[in-house]
């Protein structure tokens, strides 16, 4: 499903990806965990280019991501393209990116009409469903800034899904929000694992990493220290800096 194989990145002289190599099965939940500056953020968005990547190959059912190849080398893809398969990625991100001016139903409708030439009225059908299934149901006619940031997350997923993508990329969904709002959002994420959404979740929220993931992964300096089922890498870190890391979280 998704393939991240020997990923490298730099920043100028700053090399924030150092060699990297993920893979996430279909219907699995991988959880990232990492200190600030470690480079989740970077590997999140290079597996949908919206960090090009020096190194190294993303591909999501087998199709290369930003790039064909030519001959022996890579050459990037055209940005219409790159939309296209981004549209097959769905992303949700910290601060929500909702837009203000639409409301919360033609949020989640906007994507499917311009891009799936779905009809409005089979948009909307979806929409409904969706908001429902993340128990927003009675705020389609509402705008983002009538609510909560919790809710506005929650739209945010279920905009992402509206587009029906082979992978959900999670970025640290909840550490904007009000600690009391938490747990809504990861009440709705939890429940998309358990109906087979294969998702990359970054979070520090460790308990959700224990009871939702499938493997865990922990990444410090660009690099993945550490990988495995929770019950090992949270519970029996064999690495020094996942227990330093853990014990500073916990
Ligand atoms: P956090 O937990 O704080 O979100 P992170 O693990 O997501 O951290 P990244 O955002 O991936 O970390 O950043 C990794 C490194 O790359 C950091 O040193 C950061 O300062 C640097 N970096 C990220 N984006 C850029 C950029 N656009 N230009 C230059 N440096 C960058
Ligand atoms: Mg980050």
């Amino acid at each position: 499903m998704v393939d991240v194989r020997g990923v490298h990145k730099w920043f100028g002289q700053l090399h924030v990806l150092r060699g990297v190599d993920l893979r996430v099965g279909a219907g699995e939940v991988t959880v990232v965990l990492g200190p600030s500056g470690s480079g989740k953020s970077t590997l999140l968005r290079g597996i949908n280019h919206l960090e090009r990547l020096d190194r190294g190959s993303v591909r999501i059912d087998g199709e290369l991501i930003g790039y064909r190849r030519a001959g022996r080398t890579l050459r990037e893809l055209k940005e219409r393209d790159v939309l296209r398969q981004r549209a097959h990625i769905g992303f949700v991100f910290q601060n929500f990116h909702l837009f203000p001016h639409l409301t919360v139903l033609e949020n989640v409708t906007e994507a499917p009409i311009a891009t799936r030439r779905r009809t409005r009225p089979a948009a909307e059908a979806q929409a409904l469903a969706l908001l429902a299934r993340v128990g927003l149901g009675d705020k389609a006619a509402s705008y983002p800034r009538q609510l909560s940031g919790g809710q506005q997350q929650r739209v945010a997923i279920a905009r992402a899904l509206a587009l029906e993508p082979k992978v959900l990329l999670f970025d640290e969904p909840t550490s904007a929000l009000d600690p009391e709002l938490v747990g809504e959002v990861l009440a709705v994420i939890r429940s998309l694992a358990e109906t087979g959404t294969t998702m990359i979740v970054v979070t520090h929220e460790v308990g959700f990493a224990r009871e939702v993931a499938d493997t865990v992964v922990f990444m410090d300096e660009g690099r993945i220290v550490e990988q495995g089922p929770p019950q090992e890498v949270l519970d029996r870190p064999r690495h020094e800096r996942t227990r330093a890391f853990l014990s500073r979280v916990l």
